[in-house]
């Protein structure tokens, strides 16, 4: 194991969702799915409550019956599922269902007729993303199937969604072509008379730029771990805060002559005498190879660009003929003071959420 390290500022996290709960009238859904972004579920979903998250969001049906083992009794939605929706577990968790398909609506209402708890029930319609939900021409079959399970008591519709493909480009047609689509959704719920509790369309782009479009609840993902995906125009990252930091140390410091190839295939080559500090960190704790030669990292305050190819386990930084820098110093790959996971995302040729799911994963591991 390398001296890579992972922390989670998870007051950052209560901080973030408080932040975006002054930009909106509309409840909050913290969206925790993949480990809370490799922030990890448990601890960013406490973090997200304590900043007054009413909903907790999650992608797979396990994620949301370990919210509950760990004791979490607030609402919760879940959205995707493979071929074993564990349908009735999730009931009796009190844990509320999207519905992608009238296959999943018949697997709800089968376990409802076989003892489990009426279902709480959101409708995900796809307003164009071509992803989850119901097609608009489908809608109306599925909410009559919807409409029948209500009257033999089977479950309760108590929520519409959709989710918007171009969010992050705010002025793009295709948000409000989508918002429109939803609209028209929303009516025909309503012409069915079903009693919808929320209607929710905004992720963290939309929560940020589209007041307009947040409906009765949003459904922040990114922005609570401090990572907006659109640019605030004021500089101040929209008042939130990075919420992970990436750390390692110098393993070992050595003077070299000039022309001294570095790490696999010389792809450095010192310029002039220099120091080389060793880096315990790699591929293989989750620094993209890709960055070798692009990605920064931050010693002492200073930036240092990775020398060359970064290795599984570690990789090489040029300290310069005259260096302070000592065997034992904390190398700041990522967080507040240095690089941030907008930098490697765009060193390495990907986006923050890649980045930050990438470190997370080194963290330890609670059972799921
Ligand atoms: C991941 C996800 C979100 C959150 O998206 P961000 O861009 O991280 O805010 C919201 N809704 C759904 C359906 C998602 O899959």
């Amino acid at each position: 194991m390398s001296l890579i390290q992972v922390a989670v500022d998870t007051a950052a996290i209560a901080h973030n969702v408080r932040t975006l709960g002054q930009l909106t009238r509309a409840q909050i859904m913290a969206v925790v799915k993949a480990d809370g972004y490799g922030h990890g579920l448990v601890e960013a979903a406490a973090a997200a409550r304590a900043g007054g998250a009413a909903w907790l969001g999650v992608a797979q049906p396990h994620e949301a019956l370990a919210l509950r083992a760990a004791g979490d009794t607030g609402r919760i939605l879940t959205w995707l599922y493979g071929p074993e929706l564990p349908a009735a577990q999730l009931m009796q968790a009190g844990v509320d269902l999207s519905v992608n398909s009238p296959e999943v609506l018949g697997e709800i209402m089968a376990a409802s007729r076989g003892g489990a708890p009426s279902a709480r029930v959101h409708i995900a319609v796809d307003t164009g993303l071509g992803r989850e939900g119901v097609t608009l021409t489908d809608l109306p079959g599925v909410l009559d199937l919807a409409k029948a399970a209500e009257r033999e008591g089977l479950l309760r519709v108590v929520g519409m969604w959709s989710h918007l493909a171009w969010a992050d480009a705010p002025g793009h047609p295709t948000v409000d072509r989508q918002a429109q689509a939803f609209r028209q959704s929303l009516a025909m719920a309503q012409a069915a008379s079903m009693a919808l509790e929320v209607r929710h369309l905004a992720n963290s782009a939309c929560t940020l730029t589209r007041p307009d479009l947040h409906f009765d609840l949003v459904r922040p993902g990114i922005a609570i771990y401090g990572l907006p995906p659109v640019e605030d125009p004021t500089g101040a990252n929209f008042a939130l805060r990075p919420a992970m930091s990436v750390t390692s140390r110098v393993v070992l410091v050595k003077d070299v002559p000039a022309g001294h190839g570095v790490s696999y295939g010389h792809e450095y080559v010192t310029v002039l005498p220099t120091t080389l500090g060793l880096v315990s960190a790699g591929y293989a704790d989750g620094v993209f190879r890709s960055a070798g030669s692009v990605a920064e990292v931050s010693v002492k305050g200073r930036r240092y660009t990775i020398a060359g190819r970064v290795c599984m386990d570690q990789f090489v930084i040029d300290l310069g003929p005259v260096t302070d820098v000592c065997v034992g110093d904390e190398v700041l790959l990522m967080g507040p003071g240095g690089p941030s996971a907008r930098d490697w995302a765009a060193a390495v040729g990907t986006i923050d959420y890649e980045i930050v799911c990438r470190f997370g994963a080194l963290r330890p591991k609670e059972t799921l």
